[in-house]
């Protein structure tokens, strides 16, 4: 790997930390030369402290290890991309990540959809938001018309217009996150029950 450590003239570059299981951002540190040679041979992450002026195994007191997965350079060869399996929480503070101190786990599209529909119940203006007039019904409201949607779906499975089938499919999946808000849950418990069964 062919990188150049003197972009800046300290010979350091910055090395983002990527979980490779979620794709979180979890940490931004730097490495030397030699930081990166112990990386990529202990397949530890092993930065440059510039605080410390010392190698600095990340974990090396709490425990809390980045296992080296795939090292990758950028276009232009002065900065690294580490993906790793975090071994613990990865901030000092506790957090999985250095930037959120909430440990969420994201499913893009869907996980804006949900923050979406947590506002709009949140605010609960009943005569503009659809949801949040909905919501206001109560839960079995909001669960009869999930029912609706999943028979509407399978209605559409049997013919062959694919459009009205995604169309369909889309309700049942919005009203589906709708029902999970108002029992109190997220998509992600329900893929939580989904990974146990994995085992
Ligand atoms: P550790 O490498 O996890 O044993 O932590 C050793 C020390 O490094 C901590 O006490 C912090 O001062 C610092 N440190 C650890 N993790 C981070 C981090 N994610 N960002 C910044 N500093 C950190
Ligand atoms: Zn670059
Ligand atoms: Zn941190
Ligand atoms: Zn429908």
């Amino acid at each position: 790997m062919n990188i150049d450590f003197n972009k800046n003239n300290d010979g350091l570059v910055p090395a983002i930390i990527q979980d490779s299981n979620t794709k979180n951002v979890l940490m931004l540190g730097y490495m030397n030369e030699d930081a990166f040679n112990t990386t990529e041979k202990t397949k530890k992450v092993t930065f440059y402290s510039r605080t410390k002026q010392r190698l600095w195994m990340k974990g090396e007191e709490s425990g809390n290890v980045l296992h080296v997965v795939d090292i990758q350079l950028d276009c232009d060869n002065d900065t690294l991309l580490i993906l790793v399996k975090p071994e613990g929480p990865t901030c000092h503070k506790g957090s999985d990540t250095c930037w959120n101190t909430k440990n969420e786990v994201h499913y893009g599209f869907i996980s804006n959809l949900e923050k979406t529909i947590e506002a709009r119940i949140k605010v609960g203006n009943t005569e503009k938001s659809y949801v949040a007039s909905l919501f206001e019904k109560g839960i079995n409201k909001v669960a009869q018309k999930v029912g609706e949607e999943a028979i509407e779906v399978v209605i559409e499975a049997k013919d062959n217009n694919d459009v009205l089938f995604l169309s369909e499919s889309a309700d049942l999946l919005f009203h589906y996150l709708l029902l999970l808000q108002a029992k109190g849950f997220k998509i992600d418990d329900v893929v939580t029950v989904l990974k146990e069964r994995e085992k």
